[in-house]
């Protein structure tokens, strides 16, 4: 299927071949059609899916160019996601010369804002707080001519309790064509949003998170610390372009100086950076000046950062969904990308819940510098057993391990043999558990791979 399989003008199909886009994605097959239709949807959508092109090519395929009027507004919930998406709906300048397109959202002061609005644009980018101060507080251009509304990133949208903004800006607008794009279309968001707009589809792509082409790994790091692992994994796997995300921004300053003083050149990226190094840092990040980035979960929504090859988890975030987020910053458009979380014995809980979720992770541990493959992995371990659970058989064994040991004579280092002898037979005995879990992870995996074959029956 080739873009010009959709009704689009000639001008269109040379654009978004000049750009270098060829086939439409999965959800530019689904939306676009529909969107030209002039139909409302709700569409739940991948991160890397392409979606913001599902939206912008029919929207600025129906704009009437020769009318400077505010025509589709388009709301995403931070500045540097409207800017992204303002810049890509730039690109179309060079082949609709008549298009005009205005940022509104915090990087600009409001009266930055409001000059030149003589001439109205066609086509509004912004934050909802913003969006809704100019063109309905301060009626900044007649909203008559508004036929489409996007919500990007609806569930963040919600999140962030910009909702009323949006509802106020709908209440000036005559029932615009709604388009949402959400990456999950939980009950609650629909909810909310069918209070003030309509949904005449709904679209949910794949149910995985993240594009498939993304492979999980868990890495054990034992208690070598977290920037002294990342030190060794970096310098072991010397990734092309590699995210590092924390939950915190203490630990994103922490694990960014650590690798300066290892001499290792990191781009730093967090919420507490002031606005004028933050868009600075995003345009490094664009130029792509570094190889490795630290940064906090602001990056890991929505943001496009082509190329992107490793995404490190140091540490899990407490909402889990973001680390699909996280991940869906690599294996973009149908490029394979590896998403790397460390943990140990004291953080295995949250990426259990993951892998108990369905993220397909495999198993190494950081050893000397070095990673192995690990086949123990998440199987359950017992570290501190109870006499009760020992078996029978061990007990025994361990008691003859005792006898042979004793001596009638104290000799040196005999309470360490008979201690040897008896860590001896319990390491024997852990190991047959750990085979067991394994074995029993193994038919867990198999049983459900066989429920997923037959529908859902065994
Ligand atoms: P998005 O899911 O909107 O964040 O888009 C992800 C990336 O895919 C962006 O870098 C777009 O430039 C790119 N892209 C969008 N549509 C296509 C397409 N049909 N073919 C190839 N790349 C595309």
């Amino acid at each position: 299927m080739s873009f010009s399989g959709f009704s689009l003008s000639s001008n269109m199909v040379n654009a978004l071949t000049k750009l270098g886009y060829e086939n439409p994605s999965p959800v530019q097959q689904v939306v676009i059609p529909k969107a030209l239709r002039g139909t409302s949807l709700l569409a739940q959508s991948e991160t890397g899916s392409g979606k913001t092109h599902s939206y912008l090519v029919p929207i600025i395929e129906k704009l009437d160019m020769n009318l400077n009027r505010p025509q589709a507004v388009i709301i995403t919930p931070t500045r540097e996601l409207s800017r992204q998406v303002f810049e890509f709906a730039r690109e179309f300048q060079r082949f609709f010369p008549k298009l005009k397109v205005r940022l509104f959202t915090s990087e600009a002061d409001v009266s930055q804002n409001e000059e030149g609005s003589t001439v109205a644009p066609q086509l509004i980018i912004g934050t909802p707080g913003r969006v809704k101060q100019l063109l309905v507080d301060k009626e900044l251009f007649i909203l008559n001519n508004v036929k489409t509304v996007v919500l990007d990133e609806a569930d963040m949208l919600l999140d962030l309790g910009y909702f009323e903004d949006i509802e106020g800006l709908f209440a000036s607008l005559r029932e615009p064509q709604t388009m949402v794009f959400s990456a999950t279309l939980k009950q609650n968001l629909k909810d909310e949003l069918l209070k003030f707009v309509r949904s005449d589809f709904e679209f949910e792509s794949d149910k995985v998170h993240t594009a498939s082409t993304v492979k999980h790994h868990l890495i054990n790091i034992k208690h070598i610390g977290e920037s002294n692992a990342l030190v060794q994994f970096l310098k072991l796997k010397n990734p092309y372009l590699c995210i590092v995300f924390c939950s915190t921004k203490d630990k994103v300053n922490e694990i960014h100086k650590a690798l300066l003083d290892n001499n290792i050149d990191a781009l730093y990226f967090s919420g507490s950076l002031d606005e004028r190094s933050r868009k600075r840092a995003l345009r490094e990040i664009k130029a792509n000046t570094h190889s490795i980035i630290v940064a906090s979960d602001l990056l890991a929504r929505g943001m496009d950062i082509p190329d992107v090859t490793d995404v490190v988890s140091v540490d899990l975030p407490n909402d889990l969904e973001f680390y699909h987020h996280r991940a869906g910053r690599t294996g973009r458009f149908g490029k394979s990308g590896d998403s790397w979380v460390f943990y140990n014995n004291d953080t295995e809980a949250k990426p259990r819940e993951l892998y108990n979720s369905g993220v397909k992770f495999d198993f190494y541990s950081l050893r000397a510098g070095k990673l192995v493959d690990d086949p123990v992995g998440l199987a359950e371990k017992t570290k501190f057993r109870k006499k009760a659970e020992f078996s029978p058989e061990e007990i025994k064994e361990i008691k003859i391990a005792k006898a042979k040991t004793k001596k009638d004579k104290v000799e040196p280092m005999h309470k360490k043999k008979t201690q040897f002898a008896i860590e001896k037979v319990k390491r024997k005995y852990k190991r047959k558990a750990i085979q067991r879990s394994v074995r029993k992870q193994l038919e867990n995996e198999a049983k459900a791979k066989r429920k997923a074959r037959n529908g859902g029956d065994e």
